[in-house]
């Protein structure tokens, strides 16, 4: 029996990846297809910005806050500013891309949005239970929602990493950064560590700028410490010291080489995080969700259904990116030592294309022999060619 509480799709999670579900569905589904999105957010507020690289301009120039082509990469022995051509790279506030969504459903009477709590969803009959005892029931169900204080994976086997970051939104009163160039790692640093810590510099204009420290940690740092990183930055290496902090950013983004049990084939299919869409090496995955989106939606439209290859990275990218999260993220290659030594020798044109996992097989060998400690890289690789097909 259809009831008004039946729908085609229901996207159990409306962030990143539910929403730029919802823009691709709208695209292609029939007049009298029914669309449930829903989140336990109004989806009112700023939650987070995206910084992504990328050739595609369709969200980049609708929404970017600012555009750069040019990424600066400092370290021992190297510092360059670097032209990213036929990359951009681009920021996108969380609140526009949210506000841009809406405006684009509100009137299209096939979409419905709806704020509440997932509790449940029973996988064989595609019913989805609210906290606030509501049930609606999809044909299928994009499930993008999770919860990372919660992910629980086991570590004998996987490297579980934080990519943990603080921002200052910032305005200085003298205009002190160069607009036309994104910090993209400046590995100058108050302590010595072979963990991969470094500065990033979003300028917004000469005055205005998210500076931020990241770290890639086993452990999540106390925030006092990003503090202590910041203003040492500020003094020390800026050398500004009458600025006003506008906003502030604490937060991490799991790393993990942890295959997500994915769902393909049942009535709910997993997206975003949760499926892994997540480059476990770097912890970027705007352009990755985008595009994955992007896929699975033409394959439900040109094949009806969706294959695991629709979703599932192939298997040497995951196996590379696997190793490359153990040596880097676990201090085995000192972070610093690693990506200058990447930066040094390959053109970010190059790196770009094999983190987006575009890159043939002689490129990825060409890439395996430029980074130092190779030996490690293929020991790690070997390791994790040993759990085989978990990763
Ligand atoms: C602060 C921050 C900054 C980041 N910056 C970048 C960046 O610059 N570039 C990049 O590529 N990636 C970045 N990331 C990575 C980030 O995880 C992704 O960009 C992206 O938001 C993930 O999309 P998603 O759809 O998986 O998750 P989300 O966008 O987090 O969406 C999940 C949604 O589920 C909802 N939800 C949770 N539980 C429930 C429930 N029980 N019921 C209903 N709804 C629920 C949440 O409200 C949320 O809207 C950042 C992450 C964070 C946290």
């Amino acid at each position: 029996m259809i009831t008004n509480n039946t729908y085609d799709y229901i996207l159990a999670g409306g962030g990143l990846s539910g929403q730029m579900m919802a823009l691709e569905l709208q695209k292609v589904i029939g007049d009298n297809e029914r669309v449930l999105m829903i989140d336990k957010s109004d989806k009112n507020e700023n939650d987070r910005t995206w910084s992504y690289w990328s050739t595609d301009r369709s969200l980049t120039d609708v929404l970017a806050r600012k555009v750069w082509n040019k990424i600066k990469v400092s370290g021992k022995g190297f510092n360059e500013k670097i032209s990213i051509a036929p990359y951009h790279y681009a920021t996108i506030r969380g609140i526009d891309f949210y506000n841009f969504t809406k405006k684009e459903l509100v009137n299209d009477k096939r979409f419905e949005w709806v704020t509440a709590v997932v509790d449940k969803i029973e996988e064989d009959s595609g019913v989805v239970k609210t906290t606030d005892g509501k049930s609606y029931t999809g044909k299928l169900i994009f499930k993008s929602y999770f919860e990372a204080d919660k992910l629980e994976i086991p570590t004998k086997d996987y490297s579980v990493l934080y990519q943990q970051f603080k921002g200052w939104f910032v305005k200085t009163e003298k205009p002190v950064f160069d607009t036309d160039t994104v910090t993209f790692m400046d590995f100058s640093t108050l302590e010595n560590t072979h963990e991969t810590r470094f500065f990033y510099i979003l300028p917004f204009s000469g005055t205005e700028a998210l500076v931020e420290y990241t770290a890639f940690t086993a452990n999540r740092m106390e925030e006092q410490i990003y503090d202590d990183h910041l203003n040492w930055y500020f003094k020390e290496k800026l050398k500004v010291s009458n600025f006003e902090i506008k906003e502030k950013e604490f937060d991490f983004i799991p790393m993990t080489d942890y295959p997500f049990p994915q769902k393909i084939n049942g009535k709910v299919v997993t997206i975003g995080t949760t499926a892994g869409f997540v480059k476990a090496s770097t912890g970027y995955c705007f352009s990755r969700t985008q595009e994955k989106i992007k896929g699975i939606v033409q394959a439900l439209s040109i094949k009806g259904k969706i294959e695991e290859s629709d979703i599932v990275s192939p298997f040497h990218f995951r196996l590379l990116d696997s190793a490359m999260l153990e040596v880097t993220g676990k201090g085995i290659v000192p972070g610093e030592r690693f990506f200058i030594s990447l930066f040094k020798k390959m053109a970010p044109e190059f790196l770009f294309r094999f983190l987006d996992e575009k890159a043939s097989m002689r490129e990825i060998i060409r890439t395996m022999f430029a980074v130092p400690g190779k030996g490690k890289l293929v020991i790690a690789t070997i390791q994790k060619l040993m759990i085989g097909n978990k990763i």
